[in-house]
């Protein structure tokens, strides 16, 4: 079987399911960011999502999830991803990425943000900036009779030409009745290579930005991602629809 025999089209009804759901996720990700403060612990930040999570009537996608114990990834600083909520202090000047994923009526979404506490370096400052702006313009690519890696390329493209590096290890993913579904979506390519893209695919980018390095280790607790140099790191998520017209961001 072909990559691209491997993609999962969602009939229009799926798709409409999967709208209202990350318009769910969207607002517990935003309002989780919003109680964001100094003198916090990655755990209390945790449970704020899930108490959001058990108000909207939504399932916790991450939970249980190969035996992760939480409902949001939260990696601070030079962590990359799948930080594990615990003892951890947020303090001014960090950046947390907050990773969410949720089901609702049997369908996953997926997003995550950096956000900075109080004010941040101007470096940092920066790499929120090109991190997020790479994921849109990946998001733009990802449309219908292009090829998957003019997704990846243009992501690539943005975050070197303003000298940070992309993360390789990790990538984004297909998503709909499952969490990870095909095809992977890296965030470095070739233009013009790779499955072609067509109506009905619903993805997750995440861009994954450094400062430094590109490589990235993986901490003794199983999960947590940290840079190979210990320079800042940021990550930007949104699941989308590949329609007639283009991207449809399900999670804004
Ligand atoms: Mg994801």
């Amino acid at each position: 079987m072909t990559a691209s025999e491997q993609i999962k089209l969602k009939a229009p009804q799926d798709i409409k399911i999967l709208k209202k759901a990350g318009r769910i996720l969207s607002s517990i990700v935003k309002e989780t960011s919003r109680s964001l403060k100094s003198g916090m612990t990655t755990r209390q930040l945790d449970a704020i999502a899930e108490k959001l999570i058990n108000e909207h009537d939504v399932t916790p996608a991450f939970k249980g999830y190969r035996g992760f114990p939480a409902c949001c990834c939260i990696s601070v600083n030079e962590e990359v991803v799948h930080g594990i909520p615990g003892d951890k202090v947020i303090r001014e000047g960090d950046i947390v990425s907050i990773d969410v994923g949720i089901i609702y009526q049997e369908f996953y979404s997926d997003t995550a943000v950096t956000v900075g506490v109080g004010k941040i370096n101007s470096k940092l400052q920066q790499l929120l900036e090109v991190t997020r702006q790479s994921l849109y313009e990946g998001i733009k690519q990802a449309k219908p009779g292009n090829h998957l890696g003019d997704v990846s390329h243009a992501i690539q493209k943005y975050v070197e030409d303003r000298k940070f590096s992309i993360v390789r290890d990790f990538v984004g993913h297909g998503i709909g009745k499952n969490l990870h579904e095909a095809p992977e979506i890296p965030n470095f390519g070739s233009p013009h290579t790779g499955p072609i893209l067509k109506e009905g695919m619903v993805i997750a980018i995440e861009p994954m930005v450094n400062v430094g390095t590109w490589q990235t280790r993986i901490c003794q607790d199983g999960w947590t991602v940290v840079t190979a140099d210990g320079q800042p790191s940021a990550h930007f998520e949104h699941s989308l629809a590949i329609t007639a017209d283009g991207p449809l961001i399900l999670t804004e």
